[in-house]
């Protein structure tokens, strides 16, 4: 467009300065006395001849063109190489004619350009709908495949990371996309895997550790700290409730005897004895203890002191007629225990108390004869 306009405006340039020239020699004035004015007029013609020279190096390609420049070309000598009084107004005339045709023709080339260009555009905008279109299209489908591939595996990666930290270590992450995702979804089920396996472990390893820390290795019962920590939460259960609850402790008499006749090992067989029979003979709810040696204690939850004495009495009685071995020669002819109660509301309300006062019940009983159960004595 820039080219056509540019020799649109050379021709424009001939016209122009022929023009001026032409209307210079018409000029009656100029014209009467052209010698006078010959200056002048060289002047113009010195600058209509450059611009001749301009219009005819410029190239054309059409023969008609060709044609007519040869003719103003022809026509132009005279004026530029003869003498301004000898100037034919004819031939100015015809001279001017042909520029104006020729102006005309390249006009109307330019304008055939510019529907060429208009068409061009015209189907410009349909190739641009058309890319306008491949870009929305193409960018739904980068919007799916980035959700399909990038954003739900980042999700799922998230959900199944929070999933496990939250302690689900049985969430597994599924994704297939044949990608970095995939990898990492299968190093993190991986990880995942192995951290339940550990887990499980762990929290068998926590139990059984748990069920150590409470047990008497050798009777299997509970131990002096489970028996402690149970007698402390049920005071504090009974206090909030207003419940009541008892405790005893249980002795065996003349163990040393047993001891030192059978030894050590006999001894420990008739703890384990021991252990199971109060077990065995006790209401599932009462939490039996090896509260250390050849001590045992009991509490005894929901039940008063009077209730519980009648109940230590009657395992008293029953281990008296039991047949344990090698009782016979026990100082008493069978293995007896003397045992010591107390109770909460009625002896103590705090544990230490509570403790202490069936641990002074059970001296009591030792010293008034053994094979017997005492309660504290009221204070
Ligand atoms: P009392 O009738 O006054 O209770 O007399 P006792 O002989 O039962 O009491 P004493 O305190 O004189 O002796 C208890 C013995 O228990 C002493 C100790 O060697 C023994 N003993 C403590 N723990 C164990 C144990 O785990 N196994 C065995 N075999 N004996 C133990
Ligand atoms: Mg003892
Ligand atoms: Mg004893």
């Amino acid at each position: 467009i820039l080219k056509l306009t540019s020799e649109n405006k050379d021709f424009s340039y001939l016209q122009n300065s022929f023009n001026h020239l032409s209307n210079l020699i018409g000029n009656p004035v100029i014209n009467k006395n052209i010698k006078t004015h010959e200056p002048l007029l060289k002047e113009y013609i010195k600058d209509f001849e450059s611009v001749l020279d301009t219009v005819k190096n410029m190239e054309h390609n059409d023969a008609k063109e060709i044609e007519l420049i040869s003719q103003i070309s022809a026509l132009s000598q005279p004026i530029v190489q003869g003498e301004p009084a000898n100037i034919d107004v004819e031939s100015l005339n015809r001279l001017k004619s042909i520029i104006i045709e020729i102006n005309a023709m390249h006009a109307e080339e330019i304008k055939e350009y510019m529907g060429k260009v208009r068409e061009t555009f015209n189907n410009a905008r349909q190739v641009i709908f058309v890319i306008f279109a491949a870009s929305i299209l193409g960018t739904v489908f980068i919007g799916y495949n980035e959700a399909r591939l990038i954003i739900r595996p980042i999700n799922k990666l998230r959900i199944g990371t929070r999933k496990v930290a939250e302690g689900d270590l049985e969430h597994r992450i599924d994704i297939h996309t044949a990608d970095e995702f995939q990898h990492l979804a299968a190093d993190f089920n991986n990880m995942a895997e192995k951290l339940h396996d550990r887990t499980i472990k762990l929290e068998k390893l926590t139990k059984e550790f748990e069920k150590l820390s409470i047990s008497d290795e050798l009777t299997g019962l509970f131990n002096y700290r489970h028996f402690y920590n149970v007698v402390k939460s049920e005071l504090e259960r009974a206090k909030r409730y207003k419940t009541i609850f008892s405790i005893f402790i249980l002795d065996i008499d003349n163990f040393k005897h047993y001891n030192d006749k059978y030894g050590h090992l006999g001894g420990d067989k008739l703890l384990k004895m021991l252990g199971r029979f109060l077990r065995k003979n006790t209401r599932s709810a009462d939490v039996v203890c090896r509260y250390g040696g050849e001590e045992f204690a009991i509490m005894l939850p929901e039940t008063d002191k009077n209730h519980t004495v009648i109940l230590a009495d009657k395992i008293r009685q029953l281990i008296q007629i039991h047949k344990f071995i090698y009782e016979k020669s026990q100082p008493l002819g069978n293995i007896t225990v003397s045992i010591g109660v107390s109770s909460y509301p009625a002896d103590a309300t705090k544990i230490n108390e509570l403790i202490e006062r069936a641990d002074k019940a059970l001296y009591r009983a030792k010293s008034e004869g053994k094979n017997r159960v005492c309660g504290p004595v009221a204070s």
